[in-house]
């Protein structure tokens, strides 16, 4: 099918944009890498009356470090995060993570904001942001705000933003010293969303008692969560085999999964709580420094 008639408008600044959604409210959409609003577009689930294409607004695609937290602006391609020298060392979830959206040529246009704003409870950058403290700046008619992304998810593709705000930045803090993660997902082919996917990272005292522990998980219920129970079994404790076991077990009460014809909500239980169990293992690994991390280069 071809999208029905859209007006399509073509801002060059952040103001620009900002006005041209306030103009047309619920009437308008923000245009980045296309990779989700075509589709729906073509299938005719989104009919915006106007399209704002945010490509040629300058200043938005910036990325880089700042001390200990990594800057994306919001229309950094997927990619070019994927690209960063060092990345899979400094950060393996995040390398791994990127690299399993979609296919190459999906990450080369899909922008980390459009992932975020579309907030697809499959996505891998949400769970991302959760596990590394992520903060959206958003901007507006009414000013600038700093979001937590954990309060910019909601539900199904469904955030906390107003129609006519967008998300410029995204804030990762990188936790530095002995710390491991690893991003694991269980898809039916390469390229797929995720059936179910984990982020986990553990940080460890010298003494090798767990200091830091997050678990994120996705395609596990209405948005990606975190498993906070589980974190909190973690930290404070020694990273025992047991103890694995028992956090693994332990982020059932953190996901609320429903069935489909990609698997049965217990399916989704059950390989939620085993990719858990490999994540930890593999980031306990990665802490005490007996397992490398990607190299990041892709
Ligand atoms: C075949 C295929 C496989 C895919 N597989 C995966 C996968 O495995 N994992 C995954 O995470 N994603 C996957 N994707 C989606 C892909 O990652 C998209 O790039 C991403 O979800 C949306 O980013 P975008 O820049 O393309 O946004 P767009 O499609 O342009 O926009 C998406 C939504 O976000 C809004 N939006 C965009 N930018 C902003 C902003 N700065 N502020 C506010 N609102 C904004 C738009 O209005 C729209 O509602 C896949 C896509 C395809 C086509």
């Amino acid at each position: 099918m071809k999208p029905p008639p859209f007006e399509y408008v073509a801002p060059a600044s952040l103001e620009e944009a900002v006005a041209a959604l306030g103009e047309h409210g619920d009437e308008a959409k923000a245009l980045a890498g296309g990779q989700s609003l075509v589709p729906l577009l073509a299938f005719r689930l989104a009919a915006p009356s106007v399209l704002v294409d945010l490509n040629g607004v300058a200043g938005l695609d910036h990325l880089g470090a700042d001390g200990d937290r990594l800057v994306i602006g919001a229309l950094a391609r997927q990619r070019a995060v994927e690209r960063l020298p060092g990345l899979g060392r400094r950060c393996p979830m995040l390398a791994e993570a990127v690299a399993q959206v979609g296919h190459v040529a999906i990450r080369n246009r899909g922008t980390v904001g459009g992932s975020l704003a579309h907030a697809d409870p499959a996505a891998e950058w949400p769970a991302l942001a959760l596990a590394l403290d992520g903060e959206c700046q958003v901007v507006g008619p009414r000013g600038t705000r700093t979001v937590p992304v954990e309060d910019l998810l909601v539900s199904y593709f469904t955030t906390t933003l107003e129609p006519d705000e967008l998300i410029t930045e995204l804030r990762l803090t990188l936790p530095g010293g002995r710390v491991g993660s690893t991003f694991v997902e269980l898809a039916r082919r390469h390229g797929d969303f995720a059936i179910v996917g984990v982020g986990a990272l553990l940080g460890l005292t010298s003494d090798g008692s767990v200091a830091l522990a997050r678990l994120t998980l996705i395609g596990v219920g209405e948005r990606a969560v975190r498993a906070r129970r589980a974190e909190t079994l973690l930290e404070g404790e020694r990273p025992s085999d047991e103890l694995l076991d028992e956090a693994a077990a332990a982020v059932d009460e953190a996901i609320s999964p429903t069935s489909d014809l990609h698997g049965s909500a217990g399916y989704r239980r059950q390989v939620a709580r085993v990719l858990t169990r490999r994540a930890l293992a593999t980031a306990r690994a990665r802490a005490e420094g007996k397992e490398e991390g990607p190299d990041g280069q892709a």
